[in-house]
């Protein structure tokens, strides 16, 4: 379903003059919203609405979202600063309804409270540039029943969903019409893998989360996909200075990706080993501390492990993005003896990783263990998560956002990196100490 039509960008001065509205715009841009208190949303900035206004590149600004839910009924409302082309799309495991819209720039000075009823809560924010999407929580299936946009004598534009319960067998009929229509569209070209001399190992490296999906988020507003990117970046250009490999990144700025789409990406570019980047957060436990080498495996070394690769890769559905894709069915139709390659590869990597940053930076009481995480499935590519640290930890915070950190890291992941395709021994005679 489409409606409205996606709005010239005359918004700006109707926005500078249209009171509320152009005040909501001295509030820095949040980066999503969520149905949850969300420390990021405190963020401000005194930037003046007018300088935000004559950007040429200023996208459509959202404001006041409301979410409004009984049993049986659902109606979410918002402000926007001009009429936006919308799509619907039905997603099951968690049900869910995603909303497509053109790039949106959400503003809010707080965040929405949590709803009951049909409709449990939603998301917003940026999936690609140009690009933006709301994901509703459905706690039974439901569709749209209307979907209207009204202008107001002040030029704001009000749009309003409404939701109604549907039939279980018809919503599981069009979320699969729906997952159809992606398959097709996911079959656009990925990245292009960098050129130059092929002989040299390729590496890719990962920036976990991104647009939509913020990650884990510290008190203080730091959020876990705005820092990896930082430390990605660093690594590519470490890696790229010191040469004997080539390097290609899964995101080089604020977007969302699937995991299936990063496993994906690794894989296509026949990549000869792949990093994803993130940070930990424990809300209980604010003392514990360090980086954590992770390798895939379906069994988890430990409990907090098990816990730590359910949360990422909860990921996908928090951004309304499609689980269960990719992954598990390459699994069954590999070759035993190429996976356990693989992980014996992923294996030394992770080994190595661990000396290299043991000399470098702090690092968890235990550094080095697996658990099943999605982003680590491909079956020829050696993979490693790395957690770099706890963003529930205050002195992690202050040592992760520090330059001076994040270089040493860098070079230390560098050096585990080189020295990974420089030892030219056999997989089988690499200490794989954690895969099964
Ligand atoms: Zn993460």
């Amino acid at each position: 379903m489409v409606i409205g039509k996606p709005h010239a960008r005359s918004i700006a001065l109707r926005i500078a003059a249209a009171g509320t509205l152009g005040a909501v715009l001295a509030v820095v841009q949040v980066a999503f919203w969520m149905g949850e208190a969300c420390a990021q949303t405190a963020a401000r900035t005194s930037a003046p609405p007018v300088a935000e206004a004559a950007s040429p590149t200023v996208a459509v600004a959202a404001v006041d979202p409301r979410l409004d839910s009984a049993e049986g009924a659902g109606r979410f409302t918002l402000s926007l600063s001009a009429e936006v082309a919308i799509t619907f799309d039905h997603l099951v495991q968690p049900l869910r309804i995603v909303a497509e819209l053109p790039e949106v720039s959400f503003q809010a000075s707080r965040a929405p409270k949590p709803a009951s009823g049909l409709v449990s809560g939603f998301r917003a924010g940026l999936v690609a540039p140009g690009r933006s999407r709301i994901v509703f929580e459905l706690s039974s299936p439901a569709r749209v029943s209307s979907a209207r946009q009204v202008r107001r004598a002040d030029g704001i534009v009000d749009l309003a969903i409404e939701f109604e319960p549907m039939k279980p067998a018809e919503f599981e009929a069009v979320a699969a019409k729906s997952a159809e229509s992606r398959a097709l569209a996911a079959l656009a070209p990925l990245a292009s893998v960098p050129s130059g001399d092929n002989r040299r190992p390729l590496v890719v490296i990962d920036a976990g989360h991104g647009g939509i999906d913020s990650g884990a988020v510290a008190a203080g507003g730091v959020a876990e996909k705005a820092l990896v990117l930082e430390i990605a970046l660093r690594l590519r250009d470490h890696l790229e200075a010191a040469g004997g490999v080539r390097v290609l990144l899964t995101r080089a700025d604020d977007r969302f990706l699937s995991l299936s789409e990063r496993v994906r990406v690794a894989r296509e570019a026949r990549a000869d080993l792949f990093i994803s980047l993130h940070a930990d957060s424990l809300s209980a436990a604010q003392e514990v501390r360090g980086a954590t080498i992770y390798t895939g495996s379906e069994r988890a070394t430990d409990a907090e492990s098990a816990r730590l690769a359910q949360k990422e890769n909860a990921s996908d559905a928090l951004a309304g993005a499609e689980a269960g894709q990719g992954g598990e069915e390459v699994l069954d139709i590999l070759m035993d003896l190429a996976r356990r390659e693989t992980r014996a590869m992923s294996g030394s990597a992770a080994a190595r990783l661990v000396t290299e940053m043991s000399g470098a930076v702090r690092m968890h009481r235990i550094p080095q263990r697996a658990a099943g995480f999605r982003v680590l499935t491909a079956p020829d590519v050696p993979s490693i998560l790395i957690e770099l640290g706890f963003l529930s930890s205050k002195g992690d915070i202050a040592l992760m956002t520090s330059e001076a950190w994040q270089k040493t890291a860098a070079a230390a992941i560098g050096r585990a990196v080189t020295g990974h395709f420089a030892a030219k021994i056999p997989a089988s005679r690499r200490g794989a100490s954690i895969s099964p």
